[in-house]
């Protein structure tokens, strides 16, 4: 029999996890690691240091010990799989982990599965993204069921965590597999989705906030796919429910291209140096940004627009900074639409007039006044 090690990534969850339905068949230790070079935002760390805690509780309810360790991911797996002889090590394959993977491989034989996208493999890259999407013929693949074990204890748990945030946030804390699932029913149940379409471009309570589960894998972007086509059979389509599956097709066509990357490449020499913001509706985002972690879409291409156009500053010092604030920080996301924004994969090359903005989507400074207050 295998002896199998499963290395959880963004992937903190029980349910469509194909990497674990597969361990499950197998004699398997789950692990996680946390790195210890503090790579992600203080708001990311949050999340994940909860997470992990709640996916150590799933497992503790089903007598497994889910093993968390903090260092060098070489030595610990090394160490590990010396300690528990483990055959095999299994765990999830992204287009950003492939050095992850090299290292596993050399430790032990691995499998890897492709569990954070709608599908595993996608026909050829093509631009723009609405040639791409009609190139798309299969459906989604459907989620995998939680492996039986496993199955009462995610349905049956109603325990939220316990949150120290002390600050007023303006996102929900969504910071379990638990409360991950909870969010999604709740989404769907009040029809909140319905009215998708006319918030989504807003400068403040835009969107689902799916992107925080999503981004550690707390909930399957498969199981959102199939449980909004379940509420269309339902109460029929309508353009709330179009335009989140449409959006959530932009979020695998941002995978694609970064599997694709050589396709992002810099163009002009620009400033490296942070620049000194100088418009209200530019400090605001970032005060916004900087103390919560997380802004809307249409905050986030007024942010990355104008360092790109105004202050010519480098597209993947964008994304850096944002990496060092976001709670929801993809680096497949992030890279691709920072580039888009600096017109690297935008044909228009669009330069966002920052006036206009302000005007179109905080007439009454509201926004504004809200985080230059928080500032003072
Ligand atoms: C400069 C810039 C940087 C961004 N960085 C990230 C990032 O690091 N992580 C991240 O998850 N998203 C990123 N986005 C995409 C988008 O802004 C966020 O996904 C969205 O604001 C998250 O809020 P929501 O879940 O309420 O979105 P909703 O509007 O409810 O959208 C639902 C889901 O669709 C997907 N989606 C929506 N818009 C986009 C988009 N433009 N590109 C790809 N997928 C999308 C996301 O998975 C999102 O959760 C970035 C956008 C810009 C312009």
């Amino acid at each position: 029999m295998k002896k199998i090690l499963y290395l959880h990534q963004k992937d903190l969850r029980i349910h469509d996890n194909a990497a674990l339905a597969y361990a499950t068949q197998h004699d398997f230790i789950p692990v996680y690691i946390f790195s210890e070079q503090h790579t992600c935002s203080s708001h990311q760390n949050t999340l994940i240091t909860h997470a992990v805690h709640a996916l150590k509780e799933t497992y503790a309810a089903n007598d497994v010990e889910l093993i968390t360790q903090t260092g060098s991911v070489r030595e610990i797996v090394t160490a590990l799989c010396e300690k528990h002889s483990i055959t095999e090590i299994c765990t999830q394959e992204r287009a950003d982990n492939q050095k992850l993977l090299s290292l596993l491989r050399a430790i032990r034989p691995i499998q890897t599965f492709i569990t954070h996208t709608l599908h595993e493999t996608y026909p050829p890259h093509k631009h723009p993204f609405s040639a791409w999407l009609q190139t798309i013929r299969e459906k989604p693949l459907k989620p995998v069921p939680v492996p039986a074990s496993f199955r009462q204890e995610l349905e049956s748990r109603s325990t939220m965590l316990q949150h120290t945030q002390k600050q007023q946030l303006q996102y929900p804390e969504i910071y379990s597999e638990q409360e991950a699932l909870s969010h999604l029913r709740t989404y769907l149940e009040t029809k909140k989705i319905n009215g998708y379409k006319q918030t989504r471009n807003e400068l403040e309570a835009a969107g689902s906030y799916l992107s925080i589960p999503l981004s550690q894998g707390l909930l399957s972007v498969r199981k959102i796919y199939a449980d909004i086509r379940a509420y269309e059979q339902q109460n029929k389509p309508n353009e709330g429910t179009k335009h989140l599956l449409y959006e959530l097709y932009w979020r695998e066509y941002a995978h694609q291209t970064y599997t694709h990357r050589k396709e992002i490449h810099p163009n002009k020499p620009v400033r490296t140096i942070m620049p000194q913001l100088n418009h209200p509706l530019l400090c605001a985002i970032q005060q916004e940004l900087e103390q919560t972690g997380y802004i809307t879409n249409r905050a986030r291409q007024i942010l990355a627009n104008a360092l790109a156009k105004k202050y010519a500053y480098e597209w993947d010092k964008i994304e850096h900074y944002f990496a060092q604030h976001l709670i929801d920080y993809d680096r497949a996301i992030n890279a691709f639409n920072t580039a888009y924004q600096a017109g690297i994969l935008d044909p228009r090359d669009r330069i966002f007039n920052l006036d206009k903005q302000q005007e179109q989507y905080d007439p009454e400074h509201t926004y504004i006044h809200k985080w230059m207050m928080q500032k003072e």
